[in-house]
């Protein structure tokens, strides 16, 4: 058996396994590199195998850096399964015509602008390859084994995270490889916890948050401080969030405070048509996560859910002080980068940021003190307060991923930490060996190794 890392190797994204048996090839992962340009060119390389040579796709979750290239692959030829869950089959098909439609705007942007090397500019996918590709789609039930191609069993076991998120059990040639995907937080409000691992001869996981410990705060009480303090002096919060997940838990959190008394009964908006759409999956999945029915329709009525552009613009105009939670999580597009432009020069208002920011994303550089980031080619000062909740992370800290592998009936033959900046995976390499006594490997991408005999 050899596994190659075609992805989210000293980076977090792209995430992309080719697993080699027999003389048959299963993708695990099929994610689009994203954040710096140097990663998104990577998007536009050819795949070191061609992907008419594949023989199945199996998928650990919805997140675009684990299924963005999908359309890209399917369009170069690849016509075998896509093996996923159910809730992450019914969240590709709202995620990936949204990632082709904004691959599309990119390359109308470029060609206004005339800053493509290409002439005209493509782009790398359009929503059409990205509904077309739905048709590969194969759900499967969690614990349910499956055989991607003859001779290997593979199982998706809960992974919390995200709905739908697994991490893959893989079993063949006598050798059991486990893929961590994204492994969630043990006390997440709205996940279940992540299905302890048993056994694993060789074992991939995450390294996110390889160099950080989450803060042992209640989360509500910093979002109670940060909203409470910017309405006490007339300002809007805008929250820019992940459609999936990240959205839901702040509207949870946010509904649960104003319920309280802790925060204001000031109006609630969720600016994403994606995110509402999402809502709407968590109300057809009762039982994949843990809001009953009535919290579910509690908290989406307790929310503005606003899918008209009229209204989107309408909220950049607001006079008193308001919420408003919309996508990208990362400021990199969507609805929330005109709510950025209105707000964030002004100090009464507060930009609050959610999750995971990338390398070369305005997020990031608005986290780390940016005074002025650039949007649609203009320079906006930032002067509004701008936040980060750490502790609202949808990914394990090193130690929560420790207490996950803690699990384990004897240690793995091998151990290759991926999906971390190198600063972050590193740290877990030498944490993990503190703990366990492992030599985690830190693969390059495109490394393949050799996994028996
Ligand atoms: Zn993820």
């Amino acid at each position: 058996m050899k596994l190659s890392f075609l992805g989210a190797a000293e980076t977090v994204t792209g995430s992309k396994y080719l697993v080699e048996t027999g003389g048959r090839r299963i993708l695990v992962d099929c994610g689009l590199f994203q954040g710096l340009k140097k990663l998104r060119d990577r998007n536009w390389r050819s795949l070191s195998v061609p992907p008419e040579s594949l023989d199945a796709v199996v998928l650990t979750h919805a997140h675009i850096d684990h299924t963005g290239y999908l359309p890209r692959l399917v369009d170069r030829g690849f016509d075998g399964p896509v093996f996923c869950t159910t809730a992450t089959e019914d969240l590709l098909g709202i995620l990936l015509p949204d990632a082709g439609y904004l691959q599309e705007e990119e390359a109308k942007y470029a060609n206004k602008r005339g800053f493509s090397k290409h002439d005209p500019a493509e782009p790398l996918y359009t929503q059409q390859d990205a509904r077309a590709c739905l048709r590969s789609l194969k759900k499967v039930a969690f614990e349910e084994t499956f055989q991607p191609v003859d001779g290997i069993d593979v199982r998706f076991h809960r992974a919390g995270h995200i709905l739908g998120a697994a991490w893959i059990e893989l079993f063949g040639e006598d050798h059991r490889l486990v893929f961590s995907g994204d492994i969630g937080r043990p006390n997440d409000p709205l996940m279940f916890p992540p299905k302890p691992i048993r056994q694993a001869d060789t074992l991939v996981v995450e390294s996110t948050y390889g160099d950080r410990m989450h803060p042992e705060v209640d989360v509500r009480d910093d979002i109670a401080d940060i909203v409470g303090r910017t309405i006490e002096r007339g300002g809007v919060v805008i929250i820019p969030a992940f459609a999936v997940g990240r959205s839901q838990l702040l509207m949870y959190y946010i509904t649960e405070l104003i319920q309280a008394g802790r925060l204001p009964d000031v109006p609630v908006y969720l600016n994403s048509p994606m995110a509402v759409d999402v809502t709407d999956l968590y109300r057809r999945h009762i039982g994949d996560h843990r809001l009953d029915e009535r919290a579910c329709r509690e908290m989406c009525q307790a929310v503005r859910l606003v899918q008209d552009v009229e209204e989107s613009k309408s909220l950049n105009a607001l006079d008193e002080p308001a919420i408003i939670i919309s996508a990208s999580g990362m400021a990199t597009g969507g609805r929330v980068i005109h709510h950025i432009k209105t707000y964030a020069p002004v100090a009464k208002h507060t930009i609050l940021f959610a999750g995971y920011q990338a390398a070369g994303t305005r997020g990031e550089a608005m986290v780390n003190g940016a005074s002025q980031v650039k949007i649609h080619g203009e320079y906006v000062p930032i002067r509004a307060q701008v936040e980060d909740l750490g502790a609202l992370s949808a990914h394990a800290d090193y130690r929560e991923l420790g207490d996950w592998l803690d699990g384990l009936e004897r240690a793995p033959e091998s151990v290759f930490l991926t999906h971390g900046e190198l600063t972050a995976a590193d740290a877990q390499r030498r944490h993990f060996r503190d703990r366990f006594g492992w030599d985690c490997i830190i693969p390059e991408l495109d490394q393949t190794v050799v996994l028996d005999g």
